[in-house]
C-alpha cells in the first residue's frame, strides 16, 4: 500500500501531533525515547494519553525526518 499521502493527527486536547507517513524513515527515535506513547505495532500507534505534553513535544522535536510535527 502506498502510504506516502497518509497524514494523521493525534491530540490530547492540549497539543496535536501530526504524522506524515510518507516522510517517516523508521529510525524509531520516537519509539526509543517514549515507548509508552509511540507504539507502531498497535492502533492508534500514537497513544497521547500515555505521556505528558512536555514529553511528547520533546520527542516530536527529535524526529529526524519531519514526519512528526506539532500542529500549534
Ligand atoms: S522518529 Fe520520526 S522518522 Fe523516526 S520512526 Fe518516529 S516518526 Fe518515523
Amino acid at each position: 500500500m502506498d502510504k506516502s499521502n497518509i497524514v494523521k493527527e493525534y491530540t490530547n486536547g492540549e497539543i496535536t501531533v501530526v504524522w506524515q507517513a510518507g516522510k517517516c524513515i523508521h529510525s524509531a527515535n520516537c519509539v526509543r525515547h517514549l515507548a509508552n506513547v509511540f507504539q507502531p505495532k498497535t492502533s492508534p500507534w500514537i497513544k497521547m494519553e500515555n505521556g505528558s505534553s512536555a514529553e511528547i513535544r520533546a520527542t516530536v522535536e527529535m524526529c529526524p525526518s519531519g514526519a512528526l510535527t506539532l500542529k500549534s
